[in-house]
């Protein structure tokens, strides 16, 4: 299998050619032609697989360029994994000119809302300090269509699961939610049932 194998565009084949990326890794496979397609998914995959770019590389073909307000949502458990999915999904939307802004505590929030009133397509962040933007109205998520929740288990473990589903509540209905996590307690699972169309399990 290739990354020409699938629906992509060749701005985004050309990327992942200069990362060095020749073969889709296992969840990769899985998942890109699923989320090409805006199927909802449940993935169980360790971090190690290659499973920020099995939802960056469908995430950054999707995006519309011309788009003015964010596209994509990532939540994530902590700052390090923000910094690192921004890193990773600005690497892979290089040659599209793709935009991603980080959402994180102990930052300035007039630096994050100065980022967010420049062109933005994805978004990344932690619960809490997404929330903030939220309420403060200097995140507009009206135009949102794809989700993705990172680290479920890290995020119920440190107690952001109740954050997630209030952000999850402002999003708009008609989109697509991917979530990844390296184990599925029950409470990852209810949130699966609450809020994902007939997820499709994709394990690892
Ligand atoms: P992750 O599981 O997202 O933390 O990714 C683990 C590492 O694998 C990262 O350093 C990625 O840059 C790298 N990686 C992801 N996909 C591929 C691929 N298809 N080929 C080679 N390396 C990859």
């Amino acid at each position: 299998t290739s990354f020409k194998d699938y629906a992509l565009s060749e701005d985004i084949i050309r990327a992942l050619d200069s990362l060095g990326y020749e073969q889709p890794t296992d969840v990769q496979m899985e998942v890109i032609p699923l989320a090409l397609a805006r199927k909802d998914l449940a993935v169980k995959a360790q971090t190690g697989s290659g499973k920020t770019a099995a939802f960056g590389i469908p995430i950054c073909e999707l995006v519309q360029w011309e788009e003015n307000s964010p596209q994509a949502l990532i939540l994530t458990p902590t700052r390090e994994l923000a910094d690192q999915v921004k890193h990773d999904i600005t690497n892979i939307g290089r040659f599209k000119r793709i935009k991603a802004t980080a959402l994180y505590g102990k930052q300035p929030f007039a630096k994050q809302q100065a980022e967010l009133n420049q062109k933005c397509h994805v978004v990344v962040g932690t619960p809490g300090r997404v929330m903030d933007h939220l309420k403060r109205g200097t995140l507009d998520l009206e135009r949102l269509e794809y989700l993705v929740i990172d680290e479920a288990d890290e995020m119920l473990r440190m107690g952001f699961i109740d954050q997630v589903e209030a952000i999850i509540n402002e999003l708009p209905t008609d989109r697509m939610t991917l979530l990844f996590s390296a184990t599925l307690p029950k409470d990852v699972e209810k949130l699966c049932h609450r809020y994902m169309k007939s997820p499709v399990d994709i394990e690892i």
